[in-house]
């Protein structure tokens, strides 16, 4: 007993069968003693659909109009889902955004939460009302709707679990948990019982898209027990906390795929100091975020620079590279979207030579170049050409659980 805050997405909340099942294992929650408090995402494609309406009637419309446009499809799941717990016979309140006080910074489109009032959630409680609140979306200073990022009802979730000190966030989706690949990818990947926060960030980062990964930063900063698991099946699904039992263990704990990200090459740079710093201060000053950067070593008083950024921020920084293209004084702008980021995390990979080897072993043996390398303590990331990237998944996925046996 206590308060828990479930977070249901689109798929399971997709129509009026999976919304009334929903309602179900809100209500079971309920009836166990708890307070309830549920995020609810748009009913399956919703979002995207809005989206498209959009571009049709305006290719370039404002991020404003288009948090007021995306913010409804929330608000429809929530006042649904309430009228299917009215009918089953239980206290219950939905609840926008703006109703909890959630407020955000003025960034329309990916807005950040700066802070949430829980005088209406406490309130709501306090009558032993199920509250449910609208996903992936706040308010900010100018009283205006905005939305927190594609995927960013996890974010919703997670919040009002650490402002309402919820003993448990449990995350609904489609699937039995986190597993070591994107099961419809790999359909022999392996459910994790448990994860780190580190490594489950690093996954969501690098493209599993199961959790958000500001909700998880943001259950690791205070310290939010964090569940993922399916509103389909009842089953056990994968706890995100700090420490888990196999963490010295040297194997990895999933592979994740990125598709959004684009290389940029800067070919014939003058070989001089100075030169980076100006190309990535350009870049930072635009607000664009880099990814992998490769330099090459010097020659003829040349060298190059390739870096990666996100597909969306492209055509942006090679508009500002071209301008000043005089005072960077390259020969030329070389651009590549046709590639993906493949990843593997592991949080015992620092103590365990061998592992960045055995993942280009896989690639080799597939046929797979790599075309950029980036490493840290818990992550080797590869650039391939984005037609090979699933199957750069399934081998390295391959290679790594048949070598290391799946003992987690
Ligand atoms: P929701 O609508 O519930 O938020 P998402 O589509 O955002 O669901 O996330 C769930 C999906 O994430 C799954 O259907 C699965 O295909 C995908 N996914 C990618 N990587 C992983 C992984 N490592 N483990 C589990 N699911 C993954
Ligand atoms: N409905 C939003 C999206 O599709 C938010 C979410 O589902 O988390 O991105
Ligand atoms: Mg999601």
């Amino acid at each position: 007993m206590g308060l828990i805050v479930q977070k249901f997405g689109g798929s399971s909340v997709a129509n009026t069968e999976r919304l009334k099942n929903v309602a179900r294992i809100i209500t079971d929650t309920y009836q166990a003693g708890n307070d309830v408090v549920a995020v609810l995402s748009a009913q399956g494609d919703t979002t995207d659909d809005l989206l498209e309406k959009a571009a049709e009637i305006n290719p370039r419309a404002s991020k404003r109009e288009l948090d007021m446009l995306l913010s409804t499809g929330e608000q429809q799941s929530i006042s649904l889902c309430a009228m299917a717990i009215e009918a089953l016979g239980f206290p219950v309140v939905s609840l926008c955004g703006w109703q909890v006080g959630m407020k955000t910074n003025r960034n329309y489109g990916d807005a950040r939460i700066t802070r949430i009032d829980r005088d209406r959630l406490e309130s709501e409680l306090g009558q032993h009302r199920i509250v449910l609140v609208a996903g992936f979306q706040g308010i900010n200073r100018f009283d205006d709707i905005t939305t927190l990022g594609r995927g960013g009802s996890d974010t919703s979730a997670v919040a009002l679990a650490a402002v309402l000190h919820a003993d448990r966030c449990q995350i609904y989706t489609d699937v039995d948990g986190v597993y070591t690949a994107d099961p419809r990818l790999v359909p022999d990947a392996h459910k994790l019982d448990e994860i780190t926060y580190d490594e489950m960030l690093e996954l969501a980062t690098l493209g599993a898209q199961v959790l958000h990964n500001r909700s998880v930063e943001m259950a690791k900063k205070y310290n939010v027990k964090l569940e993922v698991l399916s509103s389909f099946t009842g089953h056990t699904g994968t706890t995100v906390r700090e420490v888990v039992k196999t963490m010295e263990k040297s194997h990895i704990s999933g592979v994740a795929k990125d598709k959004n990200i684009a290389r940029l090459a800067l070919v014939g740079l003058s070989d001089q100091p100075g030169i980076a710093f100006k190309v990535f201060s350009l870049l930072a000053r635009e607000k664009i975020n880099v990814d992998i950067i490769l330099q090459s070593i010097g020659r003829d008083d040349t060298k190059d620079i390739s870096f990666t950024v996100a597909r969306s921020d492209l055509a942006r920084a090679k508009e500002h590279l071209e301008k000043r293209r005089d005072t960077l004084g390259f020969q030329r702008l070389e651009v590549n979207d046709h590639c993906a980021k493949v990843s593997i995390v592991g949080a015992g990979m620092i103590n365990s030579p061998g592992v960045a080897a055995t993942m280009f072993e896989a690639l080799f043996d597939a046929g797979i170049n790599i075309n950029m390398i980036s490493t840290s303590e818990i992550k080797v990331s590869v650039l391939v050409d984005e037609s090979q990237a699933d199957r750069a998944v399934q081998v390295i996925h391959n290679q790594f659980f048949r070598e290391f046996g799946q003992n987690r």
